[in-house]
Parts: C-alpha cells; sequence; structure tokens
C-alpha cells in the first residue's frame, strides 16, 4: 500500500511523449507551436481564452488570510524516460531529469499556490531573436563608451515564464485646484529719476473643481520574487488581449516561476500606479500653464484581478567586470535595462556647449550682431 502511494505521486509531472516517434515534445517558440525536435511533429497552440476571466479581488483578499500555504519541500519524482528517480522542489515549476536531460512540468507548483494561474501568453520571441534585439539595442544611444557594442558580451540569456497579476477597478474622483494663467503687464518704474515702461509677467489664478470617473483595465503587476516592477518597466507593455488559457505545456522546455507578491500586496502596488494616472488625469482637466493646490479625493469599487503568466527573456552582459540586467519581452521583443555612461562623452559635450556659449557671448561683445 505504501509503495503504491508513492508510485502515483512519482508520476506527478508533466511530460509529453510525441504521438507519432515517442520522443519528447516541448514548446518551440520559433515555430510557435508545441512540437517534437526528432520527428517534425507539430501541434497547434490552442487560443481559446475562455478561462481568464476576472474574480473579485475583495473576497480572494478575504479568503487569502484564512489560508495556510503547505510547506515547500522536495519531493522524489521518477522520470518515464529513463526511470531515473529525482529530487523536485515542490515550488518550481520545471523539472528536468539529470539522467536523460528529458523536461518536464511540475504542474503541482501551481497547484500548491493559492491562486492559480488563468492564462498564459506563449513564448514568440525566440532565443535567435532575442540576441538580436540585444545587439540592436546595445548599439542604440550616443552617450554610451563606444567599446560597448565589440565588449559587451551576452551572459546566460533565459527565457522564463514570469507571474504577474493584472488588476481592474472602477474609479471615481473629486478634485480641487487652482489652474494659472500667464500674462504679461506693462507698469511704470521709475529709473534713476525718471519714469520708464516695463513689462513684468504675472500669473492669474482661477480655483476649479470637478468630479472624474475611470475605469481602470488590466494594470500589470510582476509577482515575481526577484524581478522589480520598474526593472521590467521598458519592456512593457505586453498584448494582454493574446493571453490564452493556461495550459502548463506550453512551458516544457522553458524556466517559469510561481508568484512570491501575494494578491493584497500586489494591489497595492497597482493601487499607487492607478492613483498616480489619476492624478494625472484631474490635472488634466484643471488645465492652465502652471497649477497650484491640486488636491484629488477618489475612491475604488468593484476592483477584479487575475493571474497570469507572461514571457520574459532573462538575461546579464560583462563590461569591464561590471555586470549589468537587461529584459527582453518574449511577446514583443522590447527590451529594458541599464547601459554604462561614458563619462568622457558626456564631459566633451558639456566643454562644447560652454565654448558655443563663449563664442555667443564674444561675438555680440566684439558688435557682429549689431547693424
Ligand atoms: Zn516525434
Ligand atoms: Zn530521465
Amino acid at each position: 500500500m505504501q509503495i503504491y502511494e508513492e508510485d502515483q505521486h512519482l508520476n506527478d509531472l508533466l511530460h509529453l511523449p510525441c504521438p507519432s516517434c515517442g520522443s519528447q515534445l516541448a514548446y518551440s517558440a520559433e515555430k510557435k507551436k508545441i512540437s517534437c525536435g526528432y520527428c517534425g511533429y507539430l501541434e497547434e497552440v490552442n487560443t481559446a481564452n475562455d478561462q481568464v476571466v476576472e474574480r473579485s479581488l475583495n473576497e480572494a483578499i478575504d479568503s487569502v488570510a484564512e489560508y495556510s500555504p503547505e510547506e515547500i519541500d522536495k519531493k522524489v519524482c521518477k522520470c518515464d524516460g529513463c526511470g531515473a528517480e529525482f529530487m523536485v522542489e515542490s515550488n518550481i515549476p520545471k523539472a528536468s531529469c539529470g539522467f536523460c536531460g528529458s523536461e518536464k512540468v511540475n504542474v503541482q507548483a501551481f497547484d500548491h499556490q493559492y491562486i492559480k494561474p488563468v492564462g498564459i501568453i506563449p513564448f514568440y520571441i525566440s532565443k535567435v531573436e532575442a540576441e538580436k534585439h540585444f545587439t540592436k539595442w546595445i548599439n542604440q544611444g550616443f552617450f554610451h563608451p563606444n567599446k560597448l557594442k565589440k565588449l559587451a558580451s551576452m551572459e546566460n540569456l533565459h527565457g522564463v515564464y514570469i507571474p504577474f497579476w493584472t488588476y481592474d477597478a472602477q474609479t471615481e474622483a473629486n478634485w480641487s485646484g487652482e489652474a494659472g494663467y500667464h500674462y504679461n503687464e506693462t507698469i511704470r518704474v521709475n529709473v534713476n529719476g525718471q519714469m520708464k515702461a516695463q513689462n513684468v509677467s504675472k500669473i492669474r489664478w482661477q480655483y476649479r473643481k470637478g468630479n472624474l470617473k475611470h475605469f481602470f483595465d488590466d494594470v500589470l503587476v510582476v509577482a515575481s520574487g526577484g524581478l522589480k516592477q520598474k526593472e521590467i518597466s521598458k519592456a512593457l507593455p505586453y498584448r494582454l488581449e493574446e493571453v490564452v488559457n493556461f495550459d502548463p505545456r506550453l512551458m516544457i522546455g522553458w524556466e517559469a516561476e510561481v508568484y512570491k507578491l501575494q494578491v493584497d500586496e500586489g494591489f497595492q502596488v497597482a493601487d499607487k500606479i492607478m492613483d498616480d494616472r489619476l492624478r494625472n488625469m484631474c490635472s488634466a482637466q484643471l488645465g492652465g500653464d502652471t497649477q497650484r493646490n491640486l488636491h484629488v479625493h477618489s475612491s475604488k469599487h468593484s476592483q477584479t484581478f487575475k493571474h497570469i503568466i507572461l514571457p520574459l527573456w532573462i538575461c546579464s552582459y560583462r563590461y569591464q567586470n561590471e555586470i549589468f540586467h537587461f529584459f527582453i519581452n518574449g511577446q514583443t521583443g522590447r527590451v529594458s535595462g541599464k547601459k554604462p555612461i561614458s563619462w568622457f562623452k558626456v564631459g566633451f559635450l558639456i566643454l562644447l556647449f560652454i565654448l558655443f556659449i563663449i563664442g555667443v557671448w564674444y561675438l555680440r561683445e566684439s558688435g557682429v550682431f549689431r547693424k
């Protein structure tokens, strides 16, 4: 009986044998299909998205509070390819057999989490394409060292399915503030006993108030343990209308992560993003050349969320013994990362600017501008 239970536990990993030749299938970003590396068998990705639905946020937060998660541990798995037994960490989705190299997905890693993903965007940017996007990106911009293109060596480029939250909310804001308009006024001033006309710029202030309603749809928050929202911000957005039903088969051959940021912690991030955008919208309604005393009182209701998995290439490159991280959107190829600044170039440009100012001043003094 004991052995039987263990045996059942051994079959938990998702592994896809090819229906045509029996070897292993994996998801291929080049072909955008589930494919067999040996016989060329291809399987279309199901594009249905009927499971990609939002849930009430308040209900989820209440039930999360009552939930006590299982402890993270290791479990023994048996490879159905070669029969070897190996250990898999219960919260890591990627599992590969160290003996025959076949790759599997530990679907239980997602079951382990309280909230399960409802949608996924498969990788569309292959490794080769990701490398091209890196080369193009590293060559852009003036203020970087010339040697960068030649010396930057990419290290450890890997595709990871990253957990995200998306949040929706209906918001209403009451705002008030003062819009300022610039105007010029001519005043007469006493200069050495003589009255002279002088132009002064002034601001006319106008008090206004208003009300604004806005529905926020799919505010995206990264739920990964290691990644920061700011780090990947330039790699955003994703085309979220292309999210399909969550299918762990799309993860075979890829790394994947389960969420670390809880659903309520994620909402705090989204809340701030929404408040900032609301303030900008209120400011736009207030108008004027300049503004002061803008007060915004906002309320949110009908908040909903969903948990989705999105593709990201994670990589670093080394330049002069320093490591720079960058990220490539696995759907669109947009890059987010840091590049070293050439202080020599910046200094040179500042020097050029100073010389220009001195030149203009000299020409004025020497009377070139006078008729
Ligand atoms: Zn095959
Ligand atoms: Zn094996």
